[in-house]
């Protein structure tokens, strides 16, 4: 009996190394690993001579608009998207209308990811109801979200209803995520400073997208600084797992760097935003509100390179967060105007191959960030690795391959990528989720409902 897909000719890379392998696929699982040259029957063969292949990516921190802002996104182009970009397992975040902060609305949106879904998801539940969170605990999620944003002066992408920054609010939350075992995700914030600091700016007519990034970077990260040592201390007092978004500074770095040698039970991320533009300033002077996410300063980049070598920062996901380009272009004038945030999924991976591939980092480390940490760190046993009875999540990818990023070629229904100009030494060429080809020859061939809800096994 041949196997149902075989994968010839290619370089296996995990998170503890690389080697020549063919990987054969039963069904939706990786049935056998051999060396190179042991035949394998398979019904499909897919040569992957001169080629890496990869476990496919899961990214635990993604936009996908869905439902409520389907003008910007919605859950078939962000789920094609992570076809095209080798990402096999895609967390959806709650700012969503309405947002899954009770039980009946998150069964809503699990009806909604269970038809239209191409690669496999969870949604992040937004844990600002207290009350709510053990039946939503009980729904498979592998983590809840609370962002310690309020948005001044706009009503979105932080809207009512997911923000809290009121420490005793938050230590509640803590408390009630606490039995459920799930980790809690925080955007880290500390909206009393930022106040003060959009007070000055503004006093000085000073409202452009440069002003906004200065802004939010202020006094060298102020705002994201104190935010995370309040974090830090809510986990430390409650002991509930605690997932750090949007690592960029030194002062978080540093923060981390204690808290995890003291044992406590915190996991951090990293997002490409971070490393590939945001931290250029002449980026932000020539895309404005286009570039932002955030201002990461230049002084933070060697630092943060060095956390994710070492594992301060455990794993990277995009944020991806894509905006139209109406909601963007007010922000040349007024950057607290444009909606904030910057799309990623389909071109994150191919930017960190190009990082392994100049020396920047390792690849099997790139591995272990995008794929392997992540799937650990919420309790996904079957992704994120390539071994006998996993998944068959599966990225083929071409190193020596040029890949030129272009608005042309964003499957993101925004159709606009802040990386468009930019050449990358890195090309997913197919992309397998659970054994079925959801990506080849530059055209997403996956099915919508053929994703299923990643569930953590603890
Ligand atoms: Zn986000």
């Amino acid at each position: 009996m041949p196997y149902d897909l075989v994968i010839k000719g290619g370089t296996l890379v995990t998170a503890s190394g690389r080697f020549a392998a063919d990987i054969a696929v039963d069904g939706e699982r990786i049935a056998a690993i051999v060396a190179p040259g042991i035949s394998l029957d398979g019904a499909r063969v897919i040569d992957a001579t001169g080629r890496h292949v990869l476990p496919g990516a899961v990214d635990v921190h993604s936009h996908h608009r869905e439902p409520g802002f389907t003008h910007k996104e919605d859950i078939v182009t962000a789920t094609s998207a992570c076809a095209a970009g080798g990402v096999t397992t895609s967390f959806a975040m709650p700012n969503v209308q309405p947002p899954p902060n009770t039980a009946e609305r998150l069964d809503a949106m699990i009806a909604l990811y269970g038809e239209k879904a191409i690669v496999d998801w969870n949604i992040n539940a937004a844990g600002t109801v207290p009350e709510e969170i053990p039946a939503l605990a009980e729904r498979g999620i592998a983590a809840f979200k609370v962002f310690m944003v309020v948005d001044t002066g706009r009503d979105y992408p932080h809207m009512p209803g997911i923000g809290v920054h009121d420490h005793g609010k938050l230590l509640e939350i803590f408390e009630a995520v606490e039995p459920t075992g799930l980790p809690l995700m925080v955007h880290p914030h500390d909206q009393a400073l930022m106040t003060h600091i959009e007070e000055q700016f503004w006093a000085r007519d000073e409202r452009d997208a440069l002003a906004y990034a200065k802004a939010y970077s202020a006094h060298d990260g102020i705002i994201w600084d104190t935010a995370a040592a309040l974090l830090l201390r809510l986990q430390k007092a409650t002991g509930t797992p605690l997932h750090l978004l949007h690592t960029q500074t030194v002062g978080v770095v540093e923060q981390l760097r204690r808290a995890k040698a003291e044992g406590q039970k915190v996991t951090a991320e990293l997002n490409p935003w971070a490393l590939f533009l945001g931290n250029d300033w002449s980026n932000i002077e020539r895309l404005g509100s286009y570039a932002l996410s955030y201002y990461v300063p230049e002084h933070n980049t060697d630092p943060l390179w060095a956390a994710l070598a070492d594992g301060t920062i455990d794993l990277v996901s995009t944020d991806h967060a894509p905006h139209t380009r109406e909601e963007k272009e007010p922000g040349w004038k007024d950057g607290w105007k444009a909606h904030t945030g910057t799309p990623s999924t389909q071109f994150y991976v191919p930017l960190f191959l190009d990082a392994a591939m100049t020396g920047r980092i390792s690849l099997e480390r790139v591995v272990e960030l995008i794929a392997t940490a992540p799937a650990r760190a919420f309790g996904l046993a079957g992704k994120g690795r390539l071994e006998v009875g996993a998944d068959a999540d599966i990225a083929v990818v071409d190193l020596d391959g040029i890949l030129e990023i272009t608005d042309d070629i964003v499957l993101s229904k925004i159709g606009w990528t802040p990386y468009a100009g930019r050449q990358v030494r890195g090309v997913v060429e197919s992309t397998l989720v659970r054994g079925a080809v959801v990506y080849e020859n530059g055209a997403v061939t996956g099915t919508p409902g053929w994703g299923r809800q990643a569930s953590p096994t603890r």
